[in-house]
């Protein structure tokens, strides 16, 4: 079939009779009708009607190394050719599954070695849930069952991703979350810290997880979950003092510490991991997105040697995963796009070039009436956008104000993701620093649009 020669209104039509769009308000979009995305290069998109967009958050925080790129392609074809799927249950292995996992254990930080893979993130974090509750029954302490994670978190759209996220809406519409799962604060200095410096309100954050240790009762948390940086909540960057302190929790208690680098890992920050960046020692990561530029779904969980180790030992069987668990053609293309971005040197780019100069020409913004602050690491940032700059007053309904800015990108060849009151971008990490300008000129046309 031909996708590009239908016109907008034939799609726009068949979507309303048949599609259910994840995360939308059907009725309002249907109203509209949506936009047909038909093509995209390097960090472009183009829509049915010829309009070029620059894609400021790399579809959903995923194309890391930017579009067309026929490597990947090429991989996945071949791969495709000569060996389409054969699964890595029971008894057998396949050799692209193979090489990532040795791949990944070289990338990732020390004492991660052994890796269990899924397709999206929702599963990567219920392959967190699975091992960690496990490892402690194997350990011998199954009442080490509970999982604290934080308000406004999110860890994907499964049942159990979205329990253990902490959005609202998500908790509101499910009627369905899962026991044994905490929430305590996030990190969140603009809104919440009052008169606090960001250093001693990390601090307070932090030590609400110990608070509600002590409040479950130490020998019934099995682990503590965090995204280095909070990336749909709107990007939230914890203050300097945050995860140093909830390391130096999670090992007084003897907690599992798990990083949920969907979004902060494969570059996204400056370094391969978010953990990197913020100095973590996690004994489980989650990965997905960037680790395959989204070209094919794929996504992992990293263990750490403690976990591994028991695992092997002493669990027997361990009762879970996917059919395309290690897809042969996901990780072909995962292997190549993990080469190319090493090649391609793209990830100390964005930690010496690009992350730096796109964080100090984001910082501009922080002269705009409208936006109360511009945080960020590499290439990932958020603003938040305020009625008043002088007292930090946030808007009453800033979902309305982040949806009408939002609009104003998208009208005029931006994708900017409005998360409530906080304007959000993760754009390729392949930008240029022309590219990176012409972002700013964009982003600044559109915020004066909405002021
Ligand atoms: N974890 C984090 C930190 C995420 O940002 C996401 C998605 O944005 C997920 C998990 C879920 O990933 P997926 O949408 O691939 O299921």
């Amino acid at each position: 079939m031909n996708h590009i020669n239908k016109s907008t209104e034939y799609w726009q039509e068949l979507d309303r009779a048949h599609h259910l769009h994840p995360f939308t308000d059907t009725k309002s979009l249907n109203e509209k009708g949506t936009r047909v995305i038909t093509k995209a290069d390097g960090i472009y998109l183009w829509d049915s009607d010829g309009n070029r967009v620059l894609d400021g958050m790399a579809g959903l925080w995923c194309v890391n190394i930017g579009y067309g790129r026929k490597e990947l392609v090429d991989a996945a074809q071949r791969q495709m050719m000569e060996l389409p799927y054969y699964n890595t249950f029971f008894q057998t292995t396949n050799a692209p599954a193979t090489e990532l996992s040795q791949l990944l254990a070289e990338i990732t930080p020390e004492g991660l070695n052994r890796v269990f893979f899924a397709n999206s993130g929702s599963e990567a974090v219920d392959t967190v849930i699975r091992l960690v509750r496990r490892y402690w029954q194997v350990e011998g302490q199954p009442d080490r069952n509970v999982i604290i994670s934080r308000n406004n978190a999110y860890h994907g759209s499964t049942v159990a991703g979205a329990s253990l996220g902490g959005m609202d809406p998500m908790h509101e519409q499910s009627g369905l979350m899962m026991p044994g799962i905490e929430h305590i604060m996030q990190p969140y200095w603009y809104k919440d810290g009052g008169d606090l410096s960001p250093e001693e309100f990390g601090l307070k954050a932090a030590q609400a997880l110990e608070e509600r240790i002590l409040e479950v009762g130490p020998e019934k948390v099995a682990a503590f979950i965090g995204e280095p940086i909070q990336g749909a909540g709107g990007v939230i960057v914890p203050p300097e003092t945050y995860w140093p302190e909830i390391q130096r929790i999670c090992e007084k208690y003897n907690i599992l510490l798990v990083a949920d680098e969907v979004i902060c890992g494969f570059g996204r920050t400056g370094n391969w991991f978010g953990s990197e960046t913020f100095g973590i020692k996690p004994d489980l990561m989650s990965m997905a997105k960037g680790m395959s530029s989204g070209y094919l779904p794929i996504s992992a969980v990293m263990v750490g040697d403690r976990v591994a180790d028991s695992l092997i030992e002493k669990s027997g069987e361990f009762y879970h995963g996917y059919t395309y668990s290690g897809h042969p053609a996901s990780c072909a293309v995962a292997i190549e796009n993990i080469r190319l971005m090493r090649d391609e040197g793209i990830v100390d780019r964005v930690r010496d070039e690009t992350g730096p100069y796109f964080q100090k020409r984001l910082r501009e913004l922080e002269d705009h009436p409208l936006i109360g602050e511009v945080v960020g690491y590499g290439l990932v940032a958020g603003m938040v956008m305020v009625k008043n700059k002088e007292t930090r007053e946030l808007f009453e309904n800033g979902s309305e104000v982040g949806n009408i800015c939002r609009d104003h990108c998208f009208n005029n060849g931006l994708i900017m993701r409005a998360c409530g009151d906080r304007m959000v971008l993760s754009p390729p990490l392949v930008m240029t620093k022309a590219e990176i300008d012409e972002l700013l000129e964009k982003v600044k046309y559109c915020l004066d649009l909405t002021a």
